[in-house]
């Protein structure tokens, strides 16, 4: 399916999640980088040492949630957008997100958007907490939202209308 499609099956998508024990202490990253290609600048952005690539740039990157700060400096430099960050600290019903976003218009801060899975699909509504489009990320801009935690496993885009 994942070769056809290019959408990750559960199974696949939950390997790439560190424990929940860990989500609910604090941000940290999840790496959704499934095939091997020649890249590594996830590897070069992280000071943490918490995703490592190797000698071999065709490696599928290894991460080490607990050397993650979930600074999210490595979103805005993977090319693919396979990496976000999640964040179960701050309430028992909700998580907080922050993604890669390259679409326009870009939210509004508080702004109510549709929260739309891996296939595209939507799944629920979402509020947009921040919003931060630094020249640095190169115009990759890193959308936070708040999402119902029953869509932790399931959230992964947004979808802004004009
Ligand atoms: S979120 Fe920050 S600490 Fe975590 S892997 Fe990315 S760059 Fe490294
Ligand atoms: S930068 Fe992104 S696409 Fe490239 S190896 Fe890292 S996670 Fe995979």
């Amino acid at each position: 399916m994942f070769e056809k499609t290019g959408i990750p099956s559960k199974e696949m998508i939950m390997e790439k999640f560190p424990p929940i024990e860990r989500i609910n202490e604090g941000p940290v990253a999840v790496v959704e980088c499934y095939q091997k290609i020649p890249c590594n600048p996830c590897q070069t952005a992280c000071k943490f040492n918490a995703i490592i690539v190797g000698e071999d740039i065709n490696n599928i990157p290894e991460f080490y949630p607990n050397k993650c700060t979930g600074c999210a400096l490595c979103l805005s430099k993977c090319p693919g957008l396979s990496i976000i960050v999640v964040d179960g600290s701050k309430s028992k019903d909700r998580v907080e997100v922050r993604l890669p976003y390259e679409f326009l218009p870009l939210p509004e801060e508080g702004q109510i958007v549709k929260g739309l899975d891996r296939e595209g699909e939507y799944i629920t509504d979402v509020k947009v907490i921040k919003v931060l489009n630094p020249k640095s990320f190169d115009r990759t801009p890193i959308i936070t939202i708040e999402v119902d935690r029953r869509f932790l496993y399931t959230i992964r885009n947004i979808s802004v209308e004009a």
